[in-house]
């Protein structure tokens, strides 16, 4: 039989998401623009990916800079822009040790398979199952969604991962019961971010630092949405000053170019040894042109700290909006410019009346709506917002005062 021919107007993409019907062509800094020139303020920046904004000419520069150099060698060759990379993350972190990969459930994948291979490589390939969280996301792959353990992702795509125990947040009891002989690690977001904006208390994230010290474990955080400035601090875990010993790393690092990193202590990555991982285009020349080109901003002195101060203005203001709203505003959640609104109207419903008002935002786990905005905001971004969000508000309360419709 031939196939059925395609219609123009139909999309030919699997429809795996619900895509609003909005289509952006260019971007300036914090808004992004339309073919027809409407422009939006974007507080989701590609959900916490474009961290300096769009067209950033810093960034413009290094990507196309490099575009005309080479584009891709792979990793048979020496990459002395991802030598610079990775000596860059690690000197300001915890790490002594990266590896580069193009998404942020690939960096998740190195860190599971260096917890287990620690333990295998030290006589122990027992040791292979990973303690994580519910409300968590760490990825899509096949492994990765075993280790979210969201049900809905994982119903249909065959036998769920193996080796992946799963308790509730923040339950020292279910913690400590879920630690056995073949217990490798721990993996865990410092503030959940696809879950709902979730902190994990500082004291909490000491109790699994404690826990995987005394157990020999491997303690592994997921900064995929939180990393690279995002909280205030170039790292969450500085928030609580509770280190890791594997960080995955992704969405923020390349600014909008896909590009992921997995770090870890030198001990942690003993046995990554040659030949036991690898990536095609992992680290290739323009991600690291792109990484390094962010590092030169977000590392630049002073930039962190703005993006803290910005956050209390931000976290001020959403406060008046909360008391402003409150049948519609619950809560205010998060850290830095990673803040959520847990709201008491449907959030999905919130997203679409901020769109309306001409702000981008991204609806998050437990009924949140995230404020992501690209980290070089400032004061007057923050009011618009504000006032955006206020309209929003505004709009889902009207109609809930509107007698429903017969
Ligand atoms: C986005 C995200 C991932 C997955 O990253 P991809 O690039 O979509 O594979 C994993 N963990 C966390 C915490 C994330 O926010």
């Amino acid at each position: 039989m031939a196939p059925a021919p395609v219609s123009a107007s139909q999309s030919v993409l699997l429809p795996t998401y619900a895509r609003a019907p909005v289509a952006f062509e260019r971007g300036e800094g914090p808004w992004a623009i339309t073919a027809d020139g409407t422009r939006y303020l974007d507080f989701g920046a590609g959900i916490a990916v474009n961290s300096l904004g769009h067209a950033h000419p810093h960034l413009v520069e290094a990507l196309t800079a490099q575009a005309g150099k080479i584009w891709h060698t792979s990793n048979l060759y020496t990459m002395p822009e991802g030598e610079r990379l990775a000596r860059r993350l690690c000197e300001a972190t915890f790490a002594q040790r990266a590896f580069f990969t193009n998404s942020g459930a690939e960096a998740n994948e190195c860190a599971i398979k260096m917890a287990r291979k620690y333990h295998a490589a030290k006589g122990h390939p027992e040791r292979y199952r990973i303690i994580t969280f519910e409300g968590a996301f760490h990825g899509r792959t096949l492994a990765t969604i075993a280790a979210g353990g969201q049900q809905k992702y994982i119903d249909g795509f065959g036998p769920k991962v193996d080796g992946f125990d799963q308790v509730p947040f923040d339950d020292e009891a279910a913690l400590k019961a879920a630690i056995g002989p073949e217990t490798a690690a721990m993996m865990v977001e410092p503030i959940q971010g696809e879950g709902g904006l979730r902190s994990a208390p500082s004291r909490f994230l000491r109790l699994l630092r404690d826990l995987c010290d005394e157990h020999g474990l491997m303690l592994i955080f997921d900064e995929i949405q939180t990393g690279v400035g995002r909280t205030g601090k170039f790292f969450a875990y500085e928030l609580s000053g509770v280190t890791p010993d594997i960080m995955s790393v992704a969405k923020g690092i390349g600014g909008g170019f896909p590009m992921g990193v997995c770090l870890a202590t030198e001990e942690a990555a003993s046995g990554m040894t040659l030949g036991t991982h690898g990536t095609t285009f992992g680290g290739n020349p323009l991600a690291m042109a792109v990484g390094n080109a962010v590092l030169d901003v977000i590392l630049a002195p002073g930039f962190i700290d703005h993006v803290a101060q910005t956050s209390l203005r931000l976290k001020q203001s959403l406060a008046e909006l909360k008391d402003k709203h409150p049948e519609v505003i619950a809560e205010i959640r998060g850290e830095g410019l990673m803040l959520g609104l847990k709201l008491h109207t449907l959030n999905t419903d919130f997203v679409a009346e901020a769109r309306a008002a001409g702000l981008l935002v991204v609806a998050a786990g437990d009924n949140v709506v995230r404020l992501l905005p690209p980290l070089i905001i400032g004061e007057p971004e923050v009011a618009d917002a504000v006032s955006r969000l206020d309209r929003a508000a505004g709009a889902i309360e009207a109609a809930l005062k509107r007698p429903a419709a017969e």
